[in-house]
């Protein structure tokens, strides 16, 4: 075969060499040990946890004076939706996760772009053309229906899948046959010739997995589709080479077609990345594990987790105790410490399923809200109203102070209250605080309804006194307790509960329906001042008047 005849044939417009594009595109010139990686979506408008699990790449770079940067992955046109771009970038930086390079809102920066890879179809077709020219690569013609049939008798013969052997019925045809379908108009796509036999094992150093042995891939697998446009694979490989990419850090399902990329690297010459594959992420199903499916769980979804209003810095203590084996441990040491402040390691990534559990989540979200000021959360608060509840953010403005002693109330201390994991849940638990939004959510306890609801709201107004410490105030619930017939001791109820009319518990629960519309709630005296006395009263009379 003349294969230049072929190459050019199949590539006549293409004039520039491998060569061109190595000078183009030089190494980059950075301290030793500096890694370049990047994350690569697909422009489909769904950003997912993936996405942020895989960006943990950009801690790794920073971390080593490298590089992180965006490729857009936009070879299936089918599939891309407008504003996908812009979706990955601002869900990103709303992470914190900036880029270096790559692809930007209206355009790119850095020096190895095009970095959306429609726009690199030259540069494909100029290492394909190479492929060629070496004999590597091969035109084939087969429909899709040839490629069914082939598929079919596979299966029915229970051989390996794919085209290869007898099946690559295009792989040593002639110039003439070729030149003939190319005249005819027949549509085609560039295979490789693969040498590769499926009884070799191929030893590759996974950065996560350390090394990992895979079968040689044998197959005779599609580069460019017919339409010039690349597929994943060759793509992968050629822009990770020119953009200079020293670790590719993706998901564990590439594992399967990594022979391939190996293949590809090893015969263009190129030094073969740091492949570092994460474990996939999966949640429990009943009592069986499976893979988060974009279909039903809404929590794979990057924006679920905005939406809810998990705070960010939450979300990357969460991801991190699931990737990383020994961040636990930093962060229990570390509390109070950034989780940028921790030093990422590769080799810590777990290499099975990782399992999402939303509770665990929330546990930690609330850990995490309970540590931090009234200043952190009212204004994370009210950046999440903006977006989510306008109605919320007109009112947290309206009666600042309002919000910031009812975010203050159980905050600081030892023992710091954790009502709430997401800005959602909190603007639903002080929603009492305000009179626009309170509600009345719980009974009053039964052994204080009726008359003693009466007497007992009667009584407390009487005494209340906003000058009174929180001792003091104590002390005559205490008192009014005893004097209208409960027991101050709840165990002392318990033990004669016919010598009472309840205990304290159904005192101070009672108060806490009428200031709070729930039983459950923080400090009564905490929430009368920072509701004010005119509040309070009012409400414990509109309780002691109401039905
Ligand atoms: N476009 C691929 C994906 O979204 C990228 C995989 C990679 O990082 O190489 O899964």
């Amino acid at each position: 075969m003349d294969t230049t005849a072929l190459a050019n044939l199949l590539f006549p417009d293409i004039t520039k060499t491998i060569e061109d594009y190595e000078a183009q595109y030089p190494p980059r010139n950075l301290p030793e040990g500096a890694v370049v990686t990047r994350i690569a979506p697909s422009p489909t408008g769904f950003v997912h946890l993936g996405n942020l699990y895989n960006a943990i790449g950009e801690r790794l770079a920073h971390q080593t004076g490298g590089v992180f940067y965006l490729r857009i992955e936009d070879t299936d046109q089918k599939r891309e939706v407008e504003g996908a771009v812009e979706a990955v970038i601002d869900a990103m930086n709303f992470y914190g996760v900036h880029f270096d390079e790559g692809a930007t809102v209206d355009g790119e920066t850095g020096a190895y772009g095009p970095y959306r890879q429609r726009q690199r179809k030259e540069l494909y077709q100029t290492v394909a053309k190479s492929l060629v020219l070496r004999g590597l690569a091969y035109p084939c013609f087969c429909t899709e229906d040839d490629l069914k049939a082939m598929h079919e008798q596979q299966e029915a013969g229970k051989e390996n899948y794919g085209y290869y052997g007898k099946y690559a019925v295009w792989r040593d045809r002639s110039y003439d046959d070729i030149a003939a379908e190319i005249a005819k108009g027949t549509e085609w796509v560039l295979r490789f010739r693969s040498e590769g036999d499926p009884e070799n094992s191929v030893a590759v150093l996974d950065g996560i997995r350390g090394e990992v042995h895979v079968q040689e891939n044998f197959t005779d697998f599609v580069l460019l589709k017919s339409d010039g446009i690349p597929t994943y694979h060759f793509a992968h490989v050629c822009d990770d080479h020119f953009m200079r990419t020293t670790h590719v850090i993706r998901d564990e399902s590439w594992l399967a077609t990594l022979p391939i990329h190996v293949q590809l690297f090893d015969i263009l010459g190129w030094q073969r990345p740091i492949y570092c594959h994460t474990a996939t992420l999966m949640k429990m199903d009943g009592s069986s594990k499976r893979k988060l499916s974009k279909r039903k769980d809404p929590e794979l979804a990057l924006s679920f987790y905005r939406q809810a209003g998990i705070p960010q810095e939450a979300t990357w203590l969460y991801l991190l105790t699931v990737l990383n084996s020994n961040f636990e441990e930093w962060h229990l040491a570390n509390p109070d410490a950034s989780s940028r402040e921790f030093t990422f390691s590769l080799e810590k990534m777990g290499t099975s399923g990782s399992l999402f559990d939303l509770e665990k989540l929330d546990n930690i979200a609330k850990e995490y809200l309970s540590r931090q000021t009234t200043d952190l959360v009212y204004d994370g608060l009210l950046a999440w109203a903006k977006e989510y509840d306008p109605a919320l953010a007109a009112r947290m403005t309206e009666k600042e102070a309002l919000y910031r002693g009812a975010i203050g109330v159980g905050r600081g201390g030892e023992k710091p209250r954790k009502d709430y994991g997401s800005w959602r849940d909190a603007a639903a638990f002080l929603a009492f605080y305000d009179a626009e939004t309170f509600t009345l959510t719980d009974g009053c306890p039964e052994n204080a309804d009726g008359e003693n609801r009466r007497d007992i709201l009667n009584r407390y107004l009487e005494t209340l006194d906003f000058a009174d410490t929180q001792e003091t105030w104590f002390a005559k619930v205490k008192e009014l307790t005893d004097a209208l017939g409960y027991a101050v001791q709840p165990k002392k109820y318990k033990k004669n509960p016919e010598d009472y009319k309840g205990s304290i518990v159904d005192v101070t629960n009672l108060l806490r329906v009428a200031l709070t519309g729930r039983q459950n709630a923080p400090d009564i005296w905490e929430i009368s001042h920072v509701l004010g006395e005119t509040e309070t009263r009012r409400r414990l009379e509109a309780y002691r008047d109401a039905q």
